[in-house]
């Protein structure tokens, strides 16, 4: 019997740990895949208080560093499954604590087109940090209009020999800094008010056909596709303990609590009106003090 469980590695699940660790919790930390979560993609950090800058990367490392120190247990496995307050199923296992909290992000959103599965890899990525050097002086394609896609563009037009920025309005959501940066940039072209609706190639992706708000169709050849269009949460499987809102965030009270008791949500999961780094260490020291409080009321 673990203290809390807490299902997912990115800040703001290993923040809790960090809380809860602290507090001499026995802390079991379930991630389907590798610590760090979204905030991989970051290539520079620039709004967290205090630090100048960091590369996602590094802060990712630094953090999980600083709970493998305090002894945090980490088990790669995907939970399918919280069964009740106090059991949390995964392919392989079942564990049990006296809370859980859930911190499972949110993935890339996905363009919905045809041969979208078919391209990742093959000149389709959502990650431009881990995927950008693979296109050194060739032409790339950033799709999106938000800070992701306008830090991937600025990302990419240092490595790429052409960078096209398409976006579906002619207004950007993003930093106007990183925009501002753009617009400087000699081979950067912006494409406004158009949507990509297909992916060309055989093995590789060898263009792009997109169409503007007047309905004209172009075709654009390029090497590579970097979708940066937000991103979507993962909470269908906590639908029996949580409630979710129309857009499948996890509806939470007093900030990080759920409708049941014990199983609190930390980060991008739940509903809220600012998704960064600085509110995911937020909820996640919140979360974990809420759980640490309630297991002290059941002693
Ligand atoms: P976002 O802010 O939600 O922006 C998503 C963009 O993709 C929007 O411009 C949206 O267009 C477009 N889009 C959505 N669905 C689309 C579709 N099906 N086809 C075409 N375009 C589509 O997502 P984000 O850029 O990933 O940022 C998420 C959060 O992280 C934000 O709070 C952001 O500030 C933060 N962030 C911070 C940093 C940093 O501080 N260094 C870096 C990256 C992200 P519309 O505008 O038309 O809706």
């Amino acid at each position: 019997m673990y203290d809390v469980i807490i299902i997912g590695a990115g800040p703001a699940g290993l923040t809790s740990a960090l809380y809860l660790l602290r507090a001499n919790k026995k802390v079991l930390v379930l991630e389907a895949k590798s610590y760090g979560g979204q905030i991989l993609n970051a290539h520079k950090i620039e709004n967290y208080p205090a630090i100048m800058e960091i590369s996602g990367y590094d802060f990712a490392t630094n953090l999980y560093n600083q709970v493998k120190r305090l002894g945090c247990e980490i088990i790669y496995e995907t939970v399918i499954k919280i069964k009740d307050d106090k059991t949390v199923i995964t392919k392989e296992n079942e564990y049990k604590a006296k809370a859980i909290i859930i911190a499972t992000g949110a993935s890339n959103r996905k363009l919905n087109i045809d041969f979208e599965e078919h391209f990742i890899g093959k000149g389709l990525s959502y990650c431009a940090s881990c995927d950008g050097n693979f296109y050194k002086n060739k032409i790339v394609a950033v799709i999106g209009g938000g800070s992701s896609a306008l830090e991937d563009a600025l990302y990419l037009a240092n490595i790429a020999h052409k960078v096209y920025l398409i976006h579906r309005r002619d207004e950007f959501r993003g930093d106007i800094k990183y925009l501002e940066e753009l617009k400087k940039c000699d081979n950067v072209e912006f494409i406004l008010n158009s949507n990509i609706v297909s992916l060309n190639g055989d093995d590789f992706l060898k263009s792009i056909t997109i169409k503007d708000n007047l309905e004209k169709i172009m075709e654009i050849k390029v090497d590579g596709v970097f979708v940066a269009i937000g991103q979507t949460p993962n909470n269908e499987i906590f639908k029996n303990v949580v409630d979710l809102d129309d857009n499948g965030y996890i509806i939470a009270h007093d900030d990080v609590c759920t409708k049941t008791n014990n199983i609190y949500v930390a980060g991008d999961a739940r509903v809220k009106d600012l998704r960064q780094l600085t509110t995911a260490i937020a909820d996640g020291s919140l979360s974990a003090t809420k759980a640490i409080k309630e297991i002290k009321k059941n002693l």
